[in-house]
């Protein structure tokens, strides 16, 4: 008996690895591709923009995502950088602005003034925006890395290009398998992104065009990167971008600042979000006795330590996020898993 299974190494799978091995449990993580990358959450902006995503989500999310940046900066500390999220709109699209204003709160109304001092490339550039400071971002893929790091210094066993494993070696499965997991209630939302470089442009921030069609938001990355998203398109294919997506990724971005014409197009990935029809995430046990961590749609790094925590709750036999507690009323079956 090897403890726990955690298929998928996405960042569903790699944040419940981790908040099991805290917990002490025996943890496995089995991977079908031969690599940390490629998946959904590698191609992800990384934005853990709790307020900016209740314009278009339930209020669960703010309240389960308030403490993700806490929980990125507790376990991974120097790779969240919490420096807001800066929110605009051209002047004749200025009714978004208000409706965006209207859906979401923990907002400050900023001028072109103090866009400008936010953000010196875009002074000059739109007269009024909304500064969301609580909000954080970091860079997904060196999270994902460094989390494999962390977790195989914990001691957690990692083995790749793995298909279907004998799970009767196992106490318990987790199935973190996104858009893969054969589940009805789960639908695919394709994701089309791109990576720019320029030297011609400096953002501390990630910033989001408001636009009636295609709302799109930059994301800064080291050494002049940043990354464009996304495209939501309700289709689970995850064939290469379109050219009208990219040409909309590229006209936004265009329309943020002019000097994105001339930066180097780095790469163009498609990612397929796995959701539930209300776009809210699950931790499911299943009749087989699986659990499985899914549905992160658009918010895998801002709610996977939510949802990780709750599924090591349901292991422990205590309620979600109440890691402690569950410690202390360990039973005879926990006791079993964590020493496997
Ligand atoms: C363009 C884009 C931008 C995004 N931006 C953000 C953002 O800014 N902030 C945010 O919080 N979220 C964002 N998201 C959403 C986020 O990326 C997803 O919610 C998240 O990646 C889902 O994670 P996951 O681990 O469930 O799935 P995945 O990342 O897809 O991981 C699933 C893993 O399971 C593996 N697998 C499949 N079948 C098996 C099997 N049988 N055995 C073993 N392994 C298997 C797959 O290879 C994969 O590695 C974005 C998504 C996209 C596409």
């Amino acid at each position: 008996m090897r403890g726990v299974l955690v298929k998928g190494a996405g960042v569903a799978g790699l944040t419940v690895a981790h908040e099991l091995a805290v917990r002490g449990a025996s943890v496995t993580v089995a991977e079908i591709q031969s690599q940390v990358g490629g998946n959904a959450s590698w191609l992800a902006g990384g934005m853990l923009a709790p307020w900016c995503e209740r314009e278009s989500a339930e209020e669960a999310v703010v309240t389960l995502g308030k403490v993700s940046a806490d929980w990125w900066g507790r376990t991974l500390p120097g790779l969240v950088t919490r420096a807001g999220t800066l929110v605009v709109a051209h002047a004749r699209d200025a009714s978004e602005l208000a409706r965006f204003a209207a859906r979401t709160r923990n907002c400050e109304s900023v001028d072109e003034e103090a866009i400008a001092a936010l953000e010196p490339d875009l002074a000059g550039r739109f007269r009024e925006g909304l500064f969301f400071a609580g909000e954080a971002h970091l860079d997904p893929r060196r999270a994902l890395e460094a989390l494999v790091d962390k977790l195989r210094a914990m001691g957690v066993v990692f083995l790749f290009e793995v298909g279907e494993m004998a799970l009767s070696d196992f106490y318990q499965v987790i199935d973190c398998t996104g858009i893969a997991r054969a589940d009805d209630d789960l639908r695919g939302v394709r994701g089309e992104m791109l990576i720019l470089r320029t030297q011609e442009v400096s953002l501390a921030r990630p910033v989001r065009l408001l636009h009636p069609r295609h709302p799109i938001y930059i994301v800064p990355r080291a050494d002049h990167h940043f990354m464009v998203g996304a495209t939501m398109i309700e289709s689970d294919h995850d064939g290469a971008i379109t050219a009208r997506s990219l040409m909309e990724l590229l006209n936004a971005a265009y329309a943020v600042h002019p000097a994105f014409g001339e930066a180097e197009i780095v790469e163009t990935g498609v990612g397929v979000r796995p959701a539930y029809p209300d776009n809210l995430p699950r931790v499911k046990r299943w009749g087989d006795g699986a659990i499985t961590i899914n549905g992160l749609y658009r918010h895998g790094f801002l709610l996977s330590p939510a949802m990780a925590e709750q599924a090591a709750g349901l292991l422990f036999n205590s309620s979600a996020g109440n890691s402690s507690a569950g410690l202390e009323s360990e039973n005879e079956a926990d006791r079993q898993w964590r020493s496997a």
